[in-house]
């Protein structure tokens, strides 16, 4: 769950030329820097942001967030919390998924349009300068808007940002998430395996420090003392719900 607020930024600010150039930019940004790693990896594993699997199966409104000082703080976090200096994920292995704390879809949207972390959230101050972001938002009517690319490290989920997908329903509060919401998240999820067919686990946010839950061997958190936060988004009924739509219609089974 986050905290939403009203952004700085005007919608007409993002407008169409913006997007397209920071889209246009972001595969240039990751092939001046590509990490160690993958420059000496096999063909198969190299990063490409070209690659179809990163492109979504269903219908999307894109609202990206992404610019190159969000690129600076991703890899500023991944550094001090996985020490790991890259701003992309690895993976992705797991998909969580949240509410956002407002029936608003124009908050929900507008507390991941700024780069760096509000005044707004001194609870998670102590992680770092990089504000929330998470790659899906869901309307309370099913729509889905596309945040980020699904090669970029999202700050969603303390221990598992490294390699995971975060998808945001607009909501208030557990019960309250809409048939269209249900339907429209377990589209994207089926979209997303097929797309990545490492993605193997999937969790609510409330059940993130669970104990014996099969992700937790996912967990990487450097930062001493930072400690989980309590969360009660998306709530048991929902995950439930999404849990049995997967397999059901897509025969589709995670990891909790
Ligand atoms: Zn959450």
């Amino acid at each position: 769950m986050i905290r939403p607020r009203v952004s700085r930024r005007s919608p007409a600010v993002l407008g169409l030329a913006f997007s397209l150039l920071l889209l246009a930019a972001l595969p240039a940004l990751a092939q001046e820097a590509p990490p160690a790693a993958a420059q000496d990896a096999p063909a198969a594993t190299a990063f490409d942001a070209t690659d179809p699997r990163w492109v979504p199966g269903v219908p999307v409104v894109q609202r990206p967030i992404m610019s190159g000082r969000r690129v600076e703080l991703a890899r500023e976090y991944s550094l001090v919390h996985h020490g790991i200096d890259d701003w992309k994920l690895e993976g992705p292995l797991a998909v969580v998924v949240h509410f956002t704390g407002t029936d608003s879809l124009a908050g929900s949207l507008g507390a991941f349009m700024d780069d760096e972390l509000p005044s707004s959230r001194p609870d998670i101050a102590a992680g770092g300068r990089l504000n929330v972001g998470v790659h899906y938002v869901i309307a309370r009517d099913g729509t889905v808007y596309a945040l980020m690319p699904e090669y970029a490290m999202g700050r969603h989920t303390i221990g598992y940002n490294r390699v995971s997908l975060g998808i945001e329903l607009v909501g208030s509060r557990p019960g309250s998430l809409t048939a269209a919401q249900l339907d429209a998240c377990a589209a994207l999820v089926a979209d997303m395996a097929a797309r990545h067919p490492g993605m193997r686990y999937l969790f609510g946010h409330h059940e993130y420090e669970e104990a014996g839950r099969a992700h937790a061997v996912l967990r990487l958190e450097l930062l001493q003392g930072y400690a989980p936060t309590v969360k009660i988004d998306p709530g048991a009924a929902f995950m439930a719900s999404l849990r049995e739509r997967l397999k059901a219609r897509f025969s589709l089974e995670f990891l909790d």
